[in-house]
């Protein structure tokens, strides 16, 4: 195929898409905002599923997919559903898969972004802020905030959540503000409890509120060469920790103005009587460590007609978080299209038909993520007992809990 591809945004998916069109053989270039590679990279650890360990075993080289696998914390094979004073209500445990590209990884959003960044010498651009495309008679014209200019075949947005490419090609997608707001923090694993390293822990709290936490048991034997020289809070890559996330709908405005310790010493107020344990884990948290994240989801569209630009990933389907899964659908939406534009099928046709699939899967995830978001923080006090007792039942039948 000679179909010259541009990939605006080098983030998961995008990077993703890259390493498996480049194993094909097919000319394609990204073009990425951040000026450096470790410009705006983040401390928290993300879930890769099996799904998502497929899409990236199948498009990246050999190389990369062993280190990501070296890169991944020990694995967790068990989840826990508790109340707020960590009764028990289900755990379910699974046993690991002998097969990592059908297993579940932890991984550091900053190591991720290392291994899919590696290996495109040539291909990744950086500090390429895309502004605007035009389609003409025979290709399609990117324009970059730097004034430069370049062309592809087709252009794929894969510029995030708040995607330009998104606003250009459906200026009538939009996404809505949940009212929910997430304070999410990282304490080392030292100051967490055992449930808490055991594997993730969902904390069925009283009514209107939730809390997560999800540990990253960094191996051994991986270091990490690049971050030492930033901040050591947000960017430190070796260190063991366990993430946690409080969420709840309708909290004061004033919320926005607190920086980490105000955060911090706000969720500690909240959740005043739950159990030491988890007062204990939220006090550790560094301040650095401790941000606010405002709940947005994407409102699923109508069927567009194809042409030579497409989305993927948060460009496309932008999700709330509750699920884990935004990451691992943009990895799915990277195998998809990968598998279409390779097959020999003619490119407008790949692209068709790549969106068709990929907004039955999408909107699902959408929609499923925006009901995990509305059961965290249900104000109704039916629901949350109901919820309660659905996990213990789950806890207590073997064959449910499988
Ligand atoms: C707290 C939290 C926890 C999460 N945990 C999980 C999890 O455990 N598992 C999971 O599957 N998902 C998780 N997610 C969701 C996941 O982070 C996203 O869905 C995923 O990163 C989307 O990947 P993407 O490639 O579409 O976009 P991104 O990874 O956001 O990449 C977009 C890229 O485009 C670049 N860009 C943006 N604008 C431009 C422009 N104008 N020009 C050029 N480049 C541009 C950006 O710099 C960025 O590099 C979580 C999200 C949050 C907020």
């Amino acid at each position: 195929m000679t179909v010259r591809v541009a990939v605006v945004g080098g983030g998961t998916g995008g990077l993703c898409l890259a390493h498996g069109l480049v194993r094909a053989g097919v000319d394609v270039a990204v073009y990425e905002r951040s000026r450096t590679r470790t410009e705006r990279l983040q401390g928290y650890r993300v879930h890769i599923d099996p799904r998502g360990a497929a899409a990236l075993h199948e498009c990246l080289p050999a190389s990369s997919w062993d280190r990501f696998l070296a890169t991944t914390g020990s694995a967790a094979h068990e989840f826990a559903f508790v109340t707020e004073q960590l009764r028990a209500l289900a755990v379910l445990r699974e046993p690991p898969a002998a097969d990592p590209a059908a297993a579940h990884h932890s991984v550091s959003r900053i190591s991720l972004h290392q291994v899919l960044s590696a290996g495109l010498e040539g291909i990744l651009w950086y500090d390429k802020e895309f502004v605007r495309y035009e389609t003409g008679p025979k290709d399609v014209t990117l324009h970059f905030a730097d004034g430069t200019t370049a062309s592809a075949d087709l252009v794929i947005g894969a510029d995030g959540a708040n995607s330009r490419v998104r606003g250009q090609l459906l200026p009538h997608a939009h996404r809505v503000d949940t009212g929910i707001v997430m304070i999410a923090g990282k304490a080392p694993v030292e100051a967490a409890a055992g449930r808490f390293t055991a594997g993730p822990v969902y904390v069925v709290a009283p009514p209107g509120c939730g809390l997560f936490t999800a540990p990253h048991l960094f191996p051994e034997s991986a270091v990490n060469d690049e971050t030492a020289a930033v901040d050591p809070v947000l960017f430190d890559n070796t260190g063991s920790y366990v993430m946690w996330g409080y969420g709840a709908r309708n909290l004061p405005a004033a919320v926005s103005e607190l920086d980490g310790a105000g955060l911090r010493a706000r969720v500690l107020d909240l959740i005043r009587d739950w159990h030491p344990e988890v007062r204990a884990l939220v006090s550790a948290s560094p301040d650095a460590s401790v941000s606010r994240l405002p709940i947005l989801t994407s409102v699923p569209v109508r069927a567009w007609s194809s042409g030579p630009v497409t989305l993927l990933g948060d460009a496309a389907h932008s999700m709330t978080p509750f699920r884990g899964i935004g990451a691992n659908t943009a990895l799915r939406d990277a195998q998809v299209l990968c598998r279409k534009l390779t097959s020999g099928t003619e490119p407008s046709v790949a692209v068709a038909e790549y969106e068709r699939e990929m907004r039955k899967y999408a909107d699902k995830a959408v929609r499923a993520s925006a009901r995990s978001a509305e059961q965290f923080v249900s104000e109704s006090r039916l629901r949350r007992a109901l919820m309660r007792t659905m996990f213990r039942m789950m806890g207590a039948v073997q064959k449910l809990r499988r």
